[in-house]
């Protein structure tokens, strides 16, 4: 069973792998939603109280966007390529979806890209930005 720490919980049971049968190689794919076994872990928190639960309320508000639904109802997250440092973790200031790789080396917003739905077309290359996060840690 594998594992991913997020801010505040625990997600176990994220991927699954199965044998490509035209290269024999294991490939890795992400099991259902239903199947992830979530458990909040307090200690993880980077913050507490009152703003962590304005943070939940935003993000619950968020995911109820129609934008939002239309773009997970693309299920692109099956689609994915390789995984990168900030794969998953960035959000567009303007709409609030997530990023998506534009080309080999940069990054924008996925719903201005492939569904038109947001205005943000600005795009960000992927190495300078994983630097400056780095450079932050
Ligand atoms: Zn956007």
């Amino acid at each position: 069973m594998n594992n991913e720490l997020c801010i505040g919980r625990l997600v176990w049971n994220r991927p699954h792998y199965v044998k490509d049968p035209g290269t024999g190689r294991r490939v890795s794919r992400l099991n259902p939603p239903e199947a992830l076994i979530i458990t909040e872990v307090l200690e993880h928190r980077i913050i507490e109280g009152e703003p962590w639960e304005q943070v939940k309320g935003r993000q619950w508000e968020i995911d109820q966007d129609p934008r939002i639904t239309a773009i997970k109802a693309t299920r692109f997250w099956e689609k994915k390529g390789q995984i990168h440092l900030l794969t998953d973790l960035l959000r567009c200031g303007t709409c609030g979806g997530g990023f998506a790789a534009v080309g080999r080396d940069y990054l924008a917003c996925s719903a201005a890209r492939k569904l038109g739905t947001c205005t943000q077309r600005t795009s960000i290359r992927r190495p300078v930005l994983e630097e400056a996060v780095l450079r932050l840690t």
